[in-house]
């Protein structure tokens, strides 16, 4: 079994504390290696370790910072067949298809951060006196704690850690517990560019623990988080006044026109759904549709959900994963429990099959009332839940009654 180690000060480390967990495959439920349980003390070695890369690294040249991020990025796409088979094992992803989507993406924001600090413009401004020059410049802010979600581990600390260390800061970054092994992948590949130690170090444990000691420690000096809003309220409690950055969940609504086509329209709207067994921020949560379309529209939506096959994600046929963990799965029982307690019908899928491992069905639920916990929170399941409305000003009700919108779409 492999052991998934921390990153801290330019060394591979265990916790202090010696202890591991699980990394489990989500397809199998099933153990794969060990991943070092990080808390509070290695937090604070990693975070100790930033602020004295800072002093260096804030002084070497941005095009040179520039040239690191690139040959990290070139690196990542070496690595990228290596990176899939993680993706797949450690979220159950589908090998041949969002797997692979996702190693391959993974460099982009490398290179985009790259390019892009080249291109910062600082400016000058007027001034009252005129022997005084007012000029601004862009600054390293300091240490960046970067906290990353479990549904894209690749993508996402590419919103965070090229563009951190492109400009000079340096990073301590937490990724979500079931997705360290990915982690652990991705920052081999930055190892191996040779980043001076402590400018990236990771440290995987609970958010509770290993995030919060980030956000709360005086050696840290702005917070990015991706994830879910629950958690972005505690990171802002405890923020006090650090720059904060938050990437969070969404409830968005597809509004179905009275004269958009049904038929042309629903592979869209399955794979808004279905995609990563429906674990993204902008996937399709709610699907409100004008009253005389909506039998077509379900049948349609019945018809496509039978192509998204779930099941071993090496199997080339298969394009839906599990979900992540037993929470998930949790979540989406709860949501269809409470929506059809309140009226609402499951016409397709709405089971936890009998298989090992965290799989959904493919669910259509019709007629979800407004009240319903799916219409207020984000599922984060594989569902496609109708409801139907006569005038704007129903579909309206559905759409005021939750303030989580993120990706919200129109057919016409
Ligand atoms: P989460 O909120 O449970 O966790 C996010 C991160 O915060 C994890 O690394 C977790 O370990 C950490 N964390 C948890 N408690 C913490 C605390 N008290 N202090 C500091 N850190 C803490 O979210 P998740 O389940 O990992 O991810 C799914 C959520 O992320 C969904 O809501 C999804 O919509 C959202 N998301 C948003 C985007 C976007 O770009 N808007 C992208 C992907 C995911």
């Amino acid at each position: 079994m492999t052991t998934y180690s921390m990153y801290i000060d330019g060394q591979w480390c265990g916790a202090e504390s010696g202890e591991t967990y699980d990394a489990v495959n989500p397809a199998k439920g099933e153990s794969f290696g060990k991943v070092a349980c990080g808390g509070r003390t290695d937090a604070k070695k990693a975070v100790a370790a930033a602020n004295r890369a800072l002093v260096n690294w804030r002084e070497v040249p941005l095009w040179e910072r520039s040239a690191k991020c690139m040959e990290i990025a070139d690196i990542l796409d070496s690595k990228k067949e290596e990176l899939a088979d993680i993706l797949c094992t450690e979220l159950g992803k589908p090998r041949h298809g969002e797997a692979a989507d996702e190693a391959g993406e993974t460099s982009t924001p490398w290179r985009v951060a790259a390019e892009q600090a080249k291109y910062f413009e600082g400016n000058t401004k007027p001034c009252a006196d005129a022997k005084k020059r007012v000029l601004t410049f862009w600054r390293p802010r300091g240490v960046v704690a970067a906290i990353t979600p479990w549904n894209f581990p690749a993508a996402i600390p590419g919103e965070y850690l090229p563009f951190a260390i492109v400009m000079g800061n340096t990073v301590t970054w937490n990724p979500a517990p079931t997705a360290a092994a990915t982690a652990v992948k991705m920052m081999e590949c930055i190892h191996e560019a040779g980043l001076p130690p402590g400018v990236i170090n990771l440290v995987t444990g609970p958010g509770a623990e290993v995030g919060d000691e980030l956000v709360v420690n005086s050696g840290t000096h702005a917070i990015g988080m991706t994830g879910s809003p629950q958690t972005a309220e505690i990171i802002s409690s405890r923020a006090g006044l650090k720059p904060t950055l938050f990437e969070l969940g969404g409830n968005g609504p597809i509004v179905v026109l009275e004269d958009a086509d049904p038929g042309e329209i629903a592979a869209c709207i399955a794979f808004a759904c279905y995609y990563a067994a429906g674990q993204v921020c902008s996937c399709a949560e709610r699907i409100l549709v004008a009253d005389p379309l909506k039998q077509d529209l379900v049948d349609a939506l019945i018809a496509e959900s039978k192509k998204w096959k779930w099941g071993d994600p090496l199997d080339p046929e298969v394009n839906m994963g599990p979900q992540n963990n037993l929470g998930v799965v949790e979540k989406m029982t709860a949501h269809l429990d409470d929506a059809t307690s309140k009226g609402a019908k499951i016409v397709a899928g709405g089971r936890r099959p009998d298989h090992p491992g965290y799989f959904y069905e493919p669910t259509v639920l019709v007629d979800f009332p407004v009240d319903s916990k799916l219409n207020h929170e984000e599922t984060f399941g594989p569902i496609a839940p109708v409801a139907s409305f006569g005038t704007e000003d129903q579909a309206w009700q559905y759409i005021d009654a939750c303030d989580l919108g993120l990706v919200s779409s129109v057919f016409t």
